[in-house]
C-alpha cells in the first residue's frame, strides 16, 4: 500500500509517500517562513499564492525521491481542514485533480489527526492511548480507544500553546515563528518571575493560555514604565515553566484516569526541549505507560503524517469524491 499525502493547511507546502502507513519513502516540505517573517506571522493570501506556485514541483519531487509514478499509488490523502481556507483549497484541488486524472482513490484527512499519527511513523500505536496535541492553533488532550477514533477530552478555551509562544516572542522582538527562539532563550534563564498557571475548574482537562500571555506582556511593560530591567531569558524561562507545568500535570492526570497504555506527544510545540524533558521525567516512574515523543522533523507540519492517517482510513474504507472541499473549521 502506497499513500501519497498532501498538506497545505498553513505555510508549508508538503507532499509525502508512505508505505503501509509506516515507512516514509519521501517527505518533502517547502517552508514559506522566510516570506512571512517580515509580517510577524502567516499572511493567508501570501500563503495561498506560494502553495499554487510550489505544489506541482513538490509533488513531482516526492514521487522522484520515492522512485514511483502515479500508477503505483494506492490512494491520495489530503488535509481537508482545519486551517486557512485559501491554503487548504490548493492542496484539496491538487489532490482532486490527480485523483480524477489517474483514477486514484481520494481520502480527506483532519490535520490534527495527522499530528497524532506522526507517531505511527516511528512506533506501533497501542490502545487505549492519550495524545497531548500542542501546536500553533490547537492545544488538546485526545483519547483514542482504537485506530481513527478521536475523543477530545480537553482543549484550550482561548489561545493555543504555540500561539502564546509566538505572541510572547513577538513582545520580546523575536522573529516569527517565535516558539523555537523562546525555547532557546529559556535554557539560558531561570524561572524566577512569578507568573500565573490556569488550572481552571477542578478536574477540567481544558487549557487557557491568554491570561499567561497577558501576564508576560504586563510584566514587561510595567518594568519598562518603572525603568526596571527584566532579564528576557528569565522571563522566557518563567513563561515556559508555566506552560509546561500545566500541560504535563494535566496529561499525567488524564493518562492515569483513562488508564491508557501509551501517551503520544504531537504538534509543532512538541519540538520544545523543555516540554520533551519535563514529560519524559513525569512518565519515567510509570512503566505501564509508554511515552512516545516524535523526532523534530515529524513535529511541525509535514505530509508524511497525513499519509499515515490516510493509510488507516483507506483500510477502513473511507473515500472522498470530487465534491471534497476545504473545511477551515473541520471538527475531529
Ligand atoms: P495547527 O497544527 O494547530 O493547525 P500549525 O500547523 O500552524 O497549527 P504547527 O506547524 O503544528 O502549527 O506548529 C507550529 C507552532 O509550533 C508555532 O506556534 C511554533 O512557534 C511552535 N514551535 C515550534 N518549535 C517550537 C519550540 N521548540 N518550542 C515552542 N514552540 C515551538
Ligand atoms: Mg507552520
Ligand atoms: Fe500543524
Amino acid at each position: 500500500q502506497l499513500i501519497l499525502g498532501i498538506e497545505t493547511s498553513c505555510d508549508e507546502t508538503a507532499v509525502a509517500v508512505v508505505r503501509n502507513g509506516r515507512d516514509i519513502l519521501a517527505n518533502v516540505v517547502a517552508s514559506q517562513i522566510e516570506s512571512h517573517k517580515r509580517f510577524g506571522g502567516v499572511v493567508p493570501e501570501i500563503a495561498s499564492r506560494h502553495h499554487v506556485e510550489e505544489i506541482t514541483f513538490v509533488i513531482e519531487e516526492a514521487l522522484r525521491q520515492a522512485g514511483i509514478d502515479y500508477n503505483d499509488i494506492t490512494a491520495i490523502a489530503v488535509t481537508e481542514g482545519p486551517g486557512l481556507v485559501g491554503a487548504l483549497l490548493i492542496g484539496v484541488n491538487a489532490a482532486k485533480a490527480l485523483s480524477f486524472a489517474h483514477n486514484i482513490p481520494l481520502i480527506g484527512v483532519h490535520h490534527i489527526s495527522g499530528h497524532i499519527y506522526a507517531n505511527r511513523l516511528i512506533t506501533e500505536l497501542k490502545f487505549p492511548l492519550l495524545a497531548l496535541v500542542v501546536s500553533g492553533g490547537h492545544t488538546e488532550l485526545v483519547y483514542m480507544k482504537e485506530h481513527a477514533s478521536f475523543e477530545v477530552i480537553g482543549e484550550t478555551r482561548d489561545d493555543a500553546a504555540g500561539e502564546a509562544y509566538d505572541k510572547v516572542a513577538r513582545t520580546l522582538n523575536m522573529p516569527y515563528p517565535g516558539g523555537p527562539h523562546i525555547d532557546r532563550l529559556a535554557q539560558e534563564g531561570e524561572p524566577v518571575i512569578k507568573l500565573p498557571r490556569s488550572w481552571l475548574e477542578e478536574g477540567s482537562y481544558d487549557f487557557s493560555f491568554s491570561g499567561l500571555k497577558s501576564a508576560v506582556i504586563n510584566t514587561l511593560h510595567n518594568a519598562e514604565q518603572r525603568g526596571d530591567h527584566i532579564n528576557p531569558a528569565d522571563l522566557a524561562a518563567s513563561f515556559q515553566e508555566s506552560v509546561i507545568d500545566v500541560l504535563v500535570t494535566k496529561a499525567l492526570r488524564a493518562a492515569k484516569e483513562y488508564n491508557v497504555t501509551q501517551v503520544l506527544l504531537a504538534g509543532g510545540v512538541a519540538a520544545n526541549k523543555g516540554l520533551r524533558a519535563a514529560l519524559t521525567s513525569a512518565f519515567v516512574d510509570i512503566p505501564e505507560i509508554e511515552l512516545v515523543i516524535p523526532p523534530l522533523y515529524l513535529c511541525t507540519d509535514n505530509a508524511a503524517m497525513i499519509a499515515a492517517v490516510g493509510s488507516v482510513l483507506y483500510e477502513k474504507g473511507k473515500r472522498a469524491d470530487l465534491a471534497l472541499n476545504a473545511n477551515p473549521g473541520l471538527e475531529m
